[in-house]
């Protein structure tokens, strides 16, 4: 089998569980002498990211034309090389070869005939818990409450709200306000339920702000707290985790296995966010899980995008022992529900092993893509 084609497409979408924000994606689809087609995906967010991504997909393509996507890391390397100039430490060469390493590795699930999470040693888990990842929509507690427990109604075993985000719900700017707020979710969705608070970008917390938020939270247990500090404080992160108990996670916007390893060292995270679809794609994310494993931490796949990452995600989930459980938009999307023939769902708030298809398992459509395919380079 060779590789006979590869197509760097970008693609904007209305993300409902964003207040329907236009988000971009660049996905890659390769193609084979033989006919078969992998996918891959990375999370490019703004659309000059995403043609910048597209323009090196296309030079990246001399390293994998003609090669056998069997060989899928030995193309990884020479993609590593090629961008030794402009992907020192990360960026966009890393998005570039995100999607052209999850599109290789579904190919090769495809040609070996068996799933990429047995690929990468099969699952360590019989089933993980599935949670709600989303943001709160309403200015009113009660009703943010009401939210949550819909979410939660259909099985979902926690939630993991975004703080600092679109619309009413004012989350992460006041101190009474966010304190009453998490009282009332863990009122609402009780003990036994995992509820885990996510800083957005706009928030600021300093060291002081955040320890006082933290300790005022710890009395609600909450599972994590994620990004209070940033991608990167870890003077701030050693202070805060000193004088807190709620678990930190961080970790989401590193790039490469040094960057993971940087905050591993600091000793200050205890769950380390990962995306496929920007850590270097399952070969750069299952490096990542090695390595926390041997920190004994805790790994989280941030999957926020399509149901090409998320299918990543999975298999690379259930293929570690550092992750522990997968996140789920508790909204429909076009990318996650309309792209794919079989969108996925959890069962009763559990996910189970991806290993009953070839690959990727999952079934990209075409007229999908062509509809929200984006053509222009900047959007107004
Ligand atoms: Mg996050």
């Amino acid at each position: 089998m060779r590789i006979e084609k590869v197509e760097a497409i970008p693609v904007s979408y209305p993300e409902p569980n964003d207040f329907n924000a236009l988000r971009h994606l660049c996905l890659v689809k390769i193609t084979t002498d033989e006919g078969a087609v992998g996918w891959g995906e990375s999370i490019t967010q703004f659309t000059e990211a995403n043609f910048a991504t597209k323009a090196i997909v296309e030079g990246m393509a001399e390293e994998a034309l003609g090669k056998d996507p069997v060989n899928n890391d030995a193309i990884w390397r020479s993609l590593k090389d090629r961008a030794w100039w402009y992907g020192y430490e990360g960026g966009i060469a890393s998005y570039a070869i995100s999607a052209i390493d999850m599109a290789l590795w579904d190919l090769k699930g495809q040609a070996l005939g068996v799933s990429v999470c047995e690929l990468l040693g099969g699952p360590v888990h019989e089933r993980l818990p599935a949670i709600a990842s989303s943001h709160a929509h309403h200015a009113s507690i009660p009703k943010m409450a009401e939210e949550a427990a819909g979410w939660l109604s259909t099985g979902l075993q926690g939630m993991k709200v975004g703080f600092g985000k679109r619309g009413d719900a004012h989350l992460g700017y006041d101190h009474d306000r966010d304190v009453a707020y998490v009282k009332a979710m863990r009122e609402t969705i009780g003990d036994d339920k995992m509820l885990m608070i996510d800083l957005g970008i706009k928030i600021q917390w300093d060291v002081a702000t955040a320890v006082r938020r933290v300790q005022a939270f710890d009395e609600y247990g909450i599972d994590w707290i994620e990004e209070p500090l940033g991608a990167w404080d870890p003077e701030g992160y050693a202070t805060l985790r000193a004088k807190t108990k709620t678990l930190i996670a961080y970790g989401e916007k590193e790039w490469t296995l040094q960057g993971f390893e940087r905050v591993l060292a600091t000793g200050t995270c205890d769950v380390v966010g990962v995306d496929p679809g920007r850590a270097e794609g399952i070969t750069g994310f299952k490096k990542v899980t090695d390595r926390v494993e041997a920190y004994r931490r805790q790994a989280n796949a941030h999957a926020w995008s399509s149901a090409i990452c998320s299918a990543a995600s999975l298999a690379i989930t259930f293929s570690s022992s550092a992750c522990k459980l997968f996140e789920f938009k508790p909204l429909e999307n076009p990318m996650q529900h309309e792209l794919v023939d079989v969108p996925f769902a959890h069962q009763d708030g559990w996910v189970y092993p991806p290993v009953d298809r070839p690959g990727l398992g999952i079934s990209v459509r075409d007229e999908v893509v062509d509809r929200y395919r984006s053509e222009r380079v900047l959007s107004q």
